[in-house]
């Protein structure tokens, strides 16, 4: 052996049915019906669980059917607030409530509903562990040059290493938001007006997005995002300083954090590809009238993992594209002329007006079918 060559790092190669890029709630619920069918799968993710996620945390209770997760059995361990009733309204103006007789929705703290879900999936977890490089070899992946999978399935997010391997695709600015959620000691608590259970949901008068206050048992959760990412750190200085001029939050509000995400309609992410499925936010699936995005990235992973189970170890591309259909028969073909509106600036454009103080509306559209989603079944 030459001693003046460097040592290359012998990589042993490992090959494996699916790797699942991101274990957030896409990844997970796409890994655990893989893992059910008998497939080797490994879900590597960057971050190490418990991680947190810019998030307010709404989970609608589709996705608790859908997941067949009982929600009192998950609230035994975990923060699970039931919501209710909700206050919407224009940012400077009054609040509407609408009250419920059952609980509409729920909402869970990220960090941890992320975790059990990954747990729950029974698959290997690789954590802290990013992926950078993706290349495909004959019909395998190879991932960092040292894992090779027959499935790649791209759960990363927005940001996904699979979506952007397959080309991104131009389209509209995405959402862009920002959050934080933080305990409240007893004494902040109280100088809360932010009711546990009662979210309440501000438009901004430039009518490009919304802002939200919720509060989760001792946790309050507090954000505002937007179809326009100019200026945003300005509309949420605007949000926050007025919620608490006006009392609803205690002040000295923790740092926000931001993150961004594609509505369905707008988005140009590709659904299949030779090998590879891609789900959640890394397909860009959120609802466009709320932003809702839990709800699509578990349904996108588990249509995503039956259309691979259904593949038979054949993972081309046609052999994929029932994903693809099974996605457009719940969420409408992209670029169609829609009979709802198409993203957050038309939601709060219809708010803008009278619209917003009419009790009617507020709760059969704005509510009911825009943010809850009442007429679409959970998926089986
Ligand atoms: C501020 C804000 C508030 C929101 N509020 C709500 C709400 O209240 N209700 C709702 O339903 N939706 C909400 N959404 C949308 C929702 O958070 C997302 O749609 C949802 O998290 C998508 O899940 P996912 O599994 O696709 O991706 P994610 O939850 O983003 O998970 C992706 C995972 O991939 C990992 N990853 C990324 N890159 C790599 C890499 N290179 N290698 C390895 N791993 C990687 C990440 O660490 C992460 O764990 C909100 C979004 C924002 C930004």
């Amino acid at each position: 052996m030459d001693p003046s060559r460097p040592l290359r790092r012998r990589v042993a190669v490992r090959t494996v049915d699916a790797l699942v890029v991101g274990g957030g709630p896409a990844g997970a619920v796409c890994a655990r019906e893989l893992v059910c069918a008998g497939l080797d799968v490994i879900v590597a993710d960057q971050a190490r669980f418990p991680r947190d996620k810019p998030c307010g945390g709404w989970v609608t209770p589709q996705v608790f059917s859908t997941l067949g997760l009982d929600p009192e059995a998950y609230a035994r361990d975990h923060v699970l607030q039931p919501i209710h009733a909700l206050v919407t309204g224009r940012l400077g103006g009054r609040g509407l409530l609408t009250r419920y007789e059952r609980p509409v929705s729920y909402g869970v703290r990220r960090s941890e509903f992320d975790h059990f879900l990954l747990r729950r999936s029974g698959a290997r977890v690789h954590e802290g562990y990013r992926v950078r490089e993706l290349r495909r070899a004959g019909d395998l992946w190879i991932v960092n040059g040292e894992l090779r999978a027959a499935l790649v399935v791209g759960a990363g997010g927005h940001y996904c290493p699979v979506a952007r391997a397959l080309g991104e695709g131009t389209g509209p600015e995405p959402v862009v938001a920002q959050e934080v959620e933080f305990p409240l000691d007893a004494p902040t608590a109280e100088r809360c007006r932010v009711e546990p259970g009662v979210p309440e949901l501000y438009f901004c008068r430039d009518r490009k997005g919304y802002g939200w206050a919720f509060r989760k048992d001792a946790f309050l959760n507090v954000g505002l995002g937007r179809q326009d990412a100019r200026g945003l750190g300005h509309h949420v200085r605007e949000f926050v300083a007025w919620l608490e001029a006006g009392g609803r939050i205690p002040p000295g509000l923790p740092r926000l954090r931001g993150h961004a995400y594609h509505l369905y309609p707008s988005a140009r992410r590709a659904l299949v590809a030779d090998g590879a499925v891609i789900v959640g936010d890394a397909a860009g699936l959120a609802y466009a009238e709320s932003g809702e995005g839990i709800r699509p990235a578990v349904e996108s992973g588990l249509l995503a993992a039956r259309a691979a189970v259904a593949a038979g170890g054949r993972f081309g591309r046609e052999r994929l594209a029932p994903y693809r259909d099974a996605v457009e028969a719940r969420l409408g073909k992209r670029g169609r002329p829609r009979r709802v509106p198409a993203g957050l600036e038309t939601v709060a454009n219809l708010l803008a007006g009278p619209l917003l103080s009419s009790p009617w509306f507020t709760r059969r559209v704005v509510l009911d079918r825009w943010f809850l989603r009442t007429s679409q079944p959970a998926l089986a």
